[in-house]
């Protein structure tokens, strides 16, 4: 590596947050009159607040929330099986003594790690579960239907999870919905002290314009086909009265903390997560890699940065290091990419043009180098469920041939 550019940022001429290693090109970041972005506003904010006063008030809304359910569930727990999911039923269930409903949209690419996790939450927690999956076909088709919609491959994921745990809300009429992260911490959208919105009816309103399913029909997805991605309608949502809240809005969020501590006292594990050098975000899928590799091609920036800029804040990196871990990561060809070009059928020139095309026209000639991941990923980059159905094959061939 060339020691002159030893602790500098990816792009040149691209305005980075002065204490964190966030770009211009975040989506919706906002940058105040010094040039600190809002994660960084909001993660000093954060050491400010009267959490002990936070704590009374979740107590009060979790009570009330307990005497209005009866006989129902108290509350939706939205889950993944991720670190996030597995610490926020040890805050319901063992500190609050909370009967909530685990919901969990999947999107059908759980990794091995992510699949042993999700099931271990139920074990450990005995908390009753739905699972929504969408069949195989279908998501291979939104996945390549995604990249040029939204320029990433997720857009089942994010409509999915979003929609899938207000349908089950409004069907089982429990109107409270518990997520974890606040939205404060590092999206960048909003601060402690300014938060988003209320998270009530214009709030859905807003967040299902963006996903709306019927704009990704085309001439291979129908609309029956996107029924499990709609909302339920504003009628329905006010009838059962849901509202959602982040217990990061009430608990002291520490995400290196909370992950040590599912590990050490519920066997929670860590694996490769790909575009990155930390293991327990997204950990309970396959694709992160493929999610934040084209990010980097249409921003400039992917999961390292992100995560790198939480540590800078946190006081684990300087933001020299933190750049040097988002230019050795950022920039990785993921082992994903083979299977998204598998499921899609897409080729690797259909697939860098078409991230040619999302780039910001204000990076637009900015040179993005892409380097090649040499050592093996960690885990096998297919969901779980084949690998399953393929070893129970192998077995029965062999069974087969012996007989
Ligand atoms: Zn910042």
């Amino acid at each position: 590596m060339n020691n002159d550019n030893y602790g500098k940022p990816q792009m040149e001429g691209i305005q980075y947050c002065i204490r964190c290693c966030i770009p211009a090109t975040q989506e919706l970041v906002k940058f105040d009159e010094m040039g600190i972005c809002q994660a960084c506003q909001s993660s000093e904010q954060k050491i400010h607040i009267d959490w002990v006063e936070k704590g009374n008030e979740l107590k009060k809304i979790l009570d009330d929330a307990k005497s209005r359910a009866g006989n129902n569930y108290d509350c939706i727990v939205p889950i993944s099986g991720g670190k996030d999911s597995t610490f926020q039923l040890h805050v319901l269930t063992k500190i609050y003594g909370m009967k909530p409903l685990a919901v969990t949209f999947s999107h059908n690419w759980y990794s091995e790690t992510g699949w042993y996790n999700l099931m271990n939450s139920l074990e450990k927690f005995n908390v009753d579960h739905i699972m929504f999956t969408p069949n195989r076909s279908l998501v291979n088709r939104i996945a390549k239907r995604s990249l040029e919609a939204i320029g990433d491959t997720c857009w089942h994921c994010h409509a999915g999870v979003g929609a899938f745990p207000l349908q089950v809300a409004v069907r089982f009429n429990i109107p409270l919905l518990i997520y974890g992260e606040s939205i404060a911490e590092s999206s960048g959208r909003s601060s402690y002290k300014n938060p988003l919105m209320d998270f009530n009816v214009d709030y859905f309103m807003k967040v299902s314009t963006k996903r709306n399913p019927k704009s990704m029909v085309c001439d291979y997805i129908t609309e029956q086909d996107m029924r499990p991605f709609f909302f339920p309608t504003i009628e329905e949502l006010e009838k059962a009265g849901v509202r959602l809240m982040h217990l990061g809005d009430y608990i002291f969020w520490d995400d290196e903390r909370q992950m040590e501590f599912v590990r050490d006292h519920y066997d929670w594990k860590e694996t490769e997560v790909e575009g990155t050098y930390k293991g327990y975000k997204s950990a309970e899928c396959i694709m992160p890699g493929m999610h934040d590799y084209t990010n980097y091609l249409k921003r400039g920036y992917g999961r390292a940065t992100y995560q790198a800029s939480v540590d800078v804040r946190n006081g684990l990196l300087t933001r020299e290091e933190g750049f040097e871990l988002s230019k050795k990561y950022d920039s990785e060809i993921p082992e994903s990419l083979d299977y998204y070009l598998k499921i899609t059928g897409m080729t690797k020139e259909e697939f860098y043009n078409m991230m040619m095309d999302k780039r910001l026209p204000e990076i637009k000639d900015i040179e993005l180098p892409v380097t090649i991941k040499t050592r093996k990923n960690k885990e096998r980059i297919m969901p779980y469920p084949e690998q399953l159905v393929e070893k129970e094959k192998v077995k029965l061939n062999k069974e087969k041939s012996a007989e």
